[in-house]
């Protein structure tokens, strides 16, 4: 089953790791700029108290050294060792003076001071920086005596490590400070852009994907509540805009639908009501097209119709059909001596008395006019000469009463029929042989050809003096092999 589209975007929202939200991206870079920056102020720094703390270096050496060569000359020329060791202490309290020496012509080396070991500390690039150790021998001169005389020299080594050691002292600092005010920067950008950003864009989607604009059972939800007047209160309230805006859509678009589903429902309703009309229609039309309407009995189209079937049961199956065929007899004297509508009342009864006295199975028709006919299948020409006898009996005592008169009738027959090659039997040699030549015809053929023996037999009734019944003469078959 396919995630609910709330359901994706809660997974989405619960897998947002603290790694990939902009906070954790800010607090990266910003973190990387700001320890680059804080790189580049230490450098800058450091350069400038390199030079500066140089200066002071080799100026205050300088200073020192030259302001003492006044004692050192009163020194050497009194040969006074404790003038020479008070002014060499003077000179120490300059950190970076690590010896000072005075000679003479006499004794060479006449006084040398030199700063016990340890008492400053050494530092890694300490004697490297700065020149490293520097000795300077300065000639001490008498400016008393003219030309100025020599009295000696005064050798004094500098040593930077005091220097050094403030330098490395101070650039750490400047190093440390400025790499945890960078990191501490770097978190409080972090935490602003959460605040500014993250919390707020989160809190957006959580609200998108609560609101259900599809859902009109509920008021539109508001965006969550945003202090300032800013870009993400603006995506807040464009969502709302949309929301109503597709809101309003899929309501119309419901309403068509709802609309069409009616109309179709209407129209299939009303399909299936003119279906109905038509069904019943076509059901009367038929039954008008095979009925007489007058007497109700099936008309010529849907008699002959029957025995072409019976003539095909008869040929395949063996079994026998036979046909009557009557006709009222000087039915237009009836017409011409108690009028056209007894005519019909004498029609109707007769149709009446067809239909009483033949089988279920048997089809009475009216076949035009006051010709009328039975279809007997399964029946035997015998059965049939029966039936007509039977029939052509109750008309003849029958009668109508029309207008205060009673009006009386009878009819003619004329019967044939196809016989089951057992009753075939029973027949002359030479009638066997018309009636098998039968079988090799088309069923319409012999329909039609049945259909006029038994016609010709009524005629002969007929002329035979009316009101009797007549079996048709198989010899009338006309030979459809000589043709
Ligand atoms: P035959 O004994 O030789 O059959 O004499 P007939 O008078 O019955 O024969 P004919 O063919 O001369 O007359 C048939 C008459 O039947 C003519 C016609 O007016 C009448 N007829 C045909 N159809 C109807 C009908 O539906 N109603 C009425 N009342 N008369 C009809
Ligand atoms: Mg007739
Ligand atoms: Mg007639």
């Amino acid at each position: 089953m396919p995630k609910k589209l709330d359901e994706t975007h809660n997974d989405m929202l619960a897998g947002l790791k603290l790694g990939s939200t902009i906070a954790a991206r800010q607090l990266k870079y910003s973190m990387l700029l700001a320890l680059g920056l804080g790189l580049m102020i230490v450098v800058l720094r450091g350069y400038h108290d390199y030079q500066w703390l140089a200066e002071i270096y080799h100026q205050s050496n300088q200073r020192v050294t030259s302001s003492n060569v006044p004692v050192a000359v009163q020194s050497l020329l009194r040969r006074d060792r404790e003038l020479a060791d008070v002014m060499a202490r003077g000179m120490m309290n300059q950190r970076s003076i690590q010896r000072v020496t005075l000679l003479n012509a006499e004794d060479g080396i006449f006084f040398d001071r030199e700063r016990p070991a340890g008492e400053i500390p050494t530092s890694l690039w300490g004697d490297r920086m700065y020149g490293g150790i520097q000795t300077v021998i300065v000639p001490v001169r008498d400016p008393e005596q003219r030309p100025a005389a020599t009295v000696g020299e005064m050798v004094v080594v500098y040593n930077p490590q005091v220097f050094t050691s403030a330098f490395m002292s101070r650039l750490s600092w400047s190093f440390l400070t400025t790499m945890v005010l960078a990191v501490v920067m770097a978190f409080m950008f972090a935490a602003l852009s959460y605040y500014i950003l993250s919390r707020p864009l989160v809190k957006l989607a959580n609200y998108l994907v609560r609101s259900d604009p599809s859902d009109d059972t509920r008021p539109l939800e508001m965006p969550p509540y945003h202090r300032y007047d800013d870009e993400i209160q603006l995506l807040g309230s464009v969502t709302v805009g949309l929301f109503g805006v597709i809101r309003r859509q899929i309501g119309q678009l419901r309403k068509a639908r709802d609309e069409l589903m009616d109309a179709n429902v209407n129209l299939e309703a009303r399909v299936a009501e003119r279906t109905d009309e038509l069904k019943e229609a076509m059901q009367k039309l038929e039954v008008q097209a095979s009925t007489d309407s007058l007497t109700s009995l099936p008309n010529r189209r849907s008699y002959l119709a029957r025995f072409e079937e019976a003539v095909s049961t008869w040929r395949r199956r063996d079994t026998p059909v036979s046909i009557i065929l009557l006709d009222i007899d000087r039915f237009k004297s009836i017409n011409d001596t108690y009028g056209h509508q007894a005519g019909d009342a004498v029609l109707v009864e007769l149709s009446r008395i067809m239909r009483a006295t033949v089988r279920e199975i048997d089809l009475p028709a009216r076949m035009g006019g006051e010709e009328f006919a039975v279809l007997l299948p399964g029946e035997e020409i015998s059965g049939a000469l029966k039936l007509a006898e039977r029939l052509r009996v109750a008309f003849e005592n029958a009668s109508v009463s029309f207008g205060g008169n009673v009006v009386s009738f009878t009819a003619s027959f004329g019967v044939a029929g196809l016989p089951s090659s057992q009753s075939l039997k029973l027949f002359d040699a030479d009638i066997r042989g018309y009636i098998e030549s039968l079988k090799d015809w088309e069923n319409s053929d012999i329909s039609s050809v049945m259909y006029s023996l038994a016609d010709r037999a009524l005629y002969e009734a007929k002329e035979n003096g009316r009101n009797r019944c007549k079996q048709c003469d198989f010899r009338q078959i006309p030979d459809y092999s000589d043709a």
